[in-house]
């Protein structure tokens, strides 16, 4: 933790090793250029590959994002309803699934696949998610405007007549098409529907040939509830690309995600509040995440063991002697901070009470803070998702992280914090109660499970370097 009251950070520090512009003004996004106050340097710094590909691509976005005459023509492109080839501008839509955090990793991933392609990212927010995030393209948006032509898109889903998965099914495309040979006969934009749940059509986008076919397409609208960044690793047109832009793999999400999410200065009010208020005067913070999935319930009890287990086996919090008999011993250390997050509130109230009621074996003094507890995800209330963001936020600014298995809101915060968290696995006993990750990258769920050429089934975390199974997850695979 840094206890000291922020000062002016060092240029570089500031400027997080040139991830951010220089472009902006820096009140209108305080948390951009003061992040650095309340987070320790980071161990990874971005290459200067990377650093150049972010300038370039925020020239582009800002010659064909909104109000440009470029997106004007692009769009009047759209209505005609027929794609002939790429145009000077291309563009992806990004279009919302489920939480907060599922939203964020999968706005990651479209970032990623908009670098590689040279396509310009836009979103279509939800008035929930408007407020979050300050823009990150310089004199430009990221914000889907509201006259954009195709007005369905609440509806856009798997059996759209524009999904891509579905046309490949239907025979209605193939990926060796030249669309430039075929005449008029396709369509102003297709959908690439990227949840959770798609089918093996729908996972072609993953393929080189699929890659190479939607390169020709002006638009593509896409809906993604995953972290699916880790596929491109696996498609050799980007290899080389992608090695220049991530020397060190397992820091797509540190990076890309530090660039893109800045919280507007209403949420990052409520970070440094509370992060002033609460953790500023520890000696060291634990995150502590708890997600209770309705598939997977565990009683609070067995949780809450499980937690404590892993905390003192990791060495990550002292014990609490329960006999009662250790005496009073302040040491004069500063304290221990556990930052919780949850929905519930009455793991707090234990946690906090087992460190009020015993002292440590130790003799160091716990501190337990939560800053909410809102009892229900409610995505469709701006003023939940700012509370959230802020967990999400002050978590990643902890020194060590332990999250529940499968939950993208963990998967921000440790990715964000470049920290390896210890992750509460389901096992039988809780034994081990945790493990460590392998990286601090997110977990892509649901990859294909299938070879591109031969369409054979494979282990994907098996058989292609640079991923391996997910610790929480055993059909994910993840970068390290
Ligand atoms: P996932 O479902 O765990 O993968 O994460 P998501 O972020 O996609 O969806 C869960 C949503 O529930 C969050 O976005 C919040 O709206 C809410 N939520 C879950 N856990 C917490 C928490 O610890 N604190 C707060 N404030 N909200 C939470």
């Amino acid at each position: 933790a840094n206890s000291s009251t922020p000062e002016e950070p060092p240029k570089d520090d500031k400027f997080l090793g040139g991830l951010h512009s220089s472009a902006f003004n820096e009140a209108s996004c305080l948390s951009r250029y003061q992040s650095s106050l309340y987070r320790k340097p980071s161990n990874h710094t971005p290459s200067s590959y990377l650093v150049a590909k972010l300038r370039r691509y925020e020239a582009l976005h800002k010659k064909c994002g909104p109000k440009t005459e470029l997106y004007k023509k692009a769009v009047e492109h759209l209505k005609s309803n027929v794609s002939t080839g790429p145009l000077e501008c291309n563009y992806v839509v990004w279009l919302p699934a489920d939480g907060l955090g599922n939203r964020i990793i999968s706005i990651t991933s479209s970032f990623l696949y908009a670098l590689l392609n040279d396509k310009v990212l836009l979103l279509d927010l939800p008035q929930d998610m408007r407020g979050l995030f300050c823009e990150p393209f310089p004199e430009s948006s990221w914000l889907l405007p509201a006259d954009f032509p195709i007005q369905n898109r609440y509806w856009i889903f798997e059996h759209d007549p524009h999904s891509y998965g579905n046309m490949l099914k239907n025979k209605v495309v193939s990926n060796e098409i030249n669309i430039t040979n075929v005449g008029n006969s396709l369509p102003g934009y297709l959908y690439l529907h990227l949840l959770h749940a798609n089918d093996d059509f729908d996972k072609i986008f993953y393929c080189e040939d699929g890659q190479k076919f939607l390169q020709q397409f002006p638009w593509l609208l896409l809906r993604s509830n995953e972290y699916f960044a880790p596929a491109f690793f696996f498609i050799p047109e980007f290899e080389e690309e992608l090695k220049l832009l991530f020397p060190e793999r397992s820091t797509v999400f540190h990076h890309l995600g530090r660039y893109l999410f800045n919280p507007t200065n209403s949420v990052w009010g409520y970070i440094t509040r509370y992060y002033e208020a609460y953790l500023a005067n520890a000696r060291e913070i634990l995150g502590v995440q708890i997600r209770i999935f309705a598939f997977a319930n565990v009683e609070i009890d067995v949780m809450l063991n499980q937690i404590m287990n892993c905390s003192v086996s990791e060495k990550l919090l002292p014990d609490v002697s329960l006999n009662g008999s250790a005496l009073p011993s302040i040491t004069g250390e500063k304290p221990k901070a556990v930052l919780l997050a949850s929905l519930m509130g009455e793991y707090f109230d234990k946690l906090r009470d087992r460190y009020y009621e015993h002292a440590t074996t130790t003799g160091e003094v716990v501190g337990v803070y939560q800053p909410t507890h809102e009892e229900q995800q409610h995505t469709e209330k701006l003023s939940h998702n700012m509370k959230a963001l802020a967990e999400m936020y002050l978590l990643s600014l902890s020194d060590e992280l332990i999250t529940s298995p499968f939950s993208t809101f963990g998967y921000v915060a440790h990715a964000l914090g470049g920290l390896r968290p210890w992750i509460l696995v389901r096992n039988a006993n809780q034994n081990p109660p945790c493990v460590r990750s392998l990286s601090m990258e997110p977990c892509f769920h649901f990859p294909p499970s299938f070879e591109c050429k031969t369409k054979r089934k494979v282990d994907i975390g098996r058989v292609v370097p640079n991923v391996r199974h997910c610790e929480d997850f055993f059909l994910g695979i993840k970068l390290f």
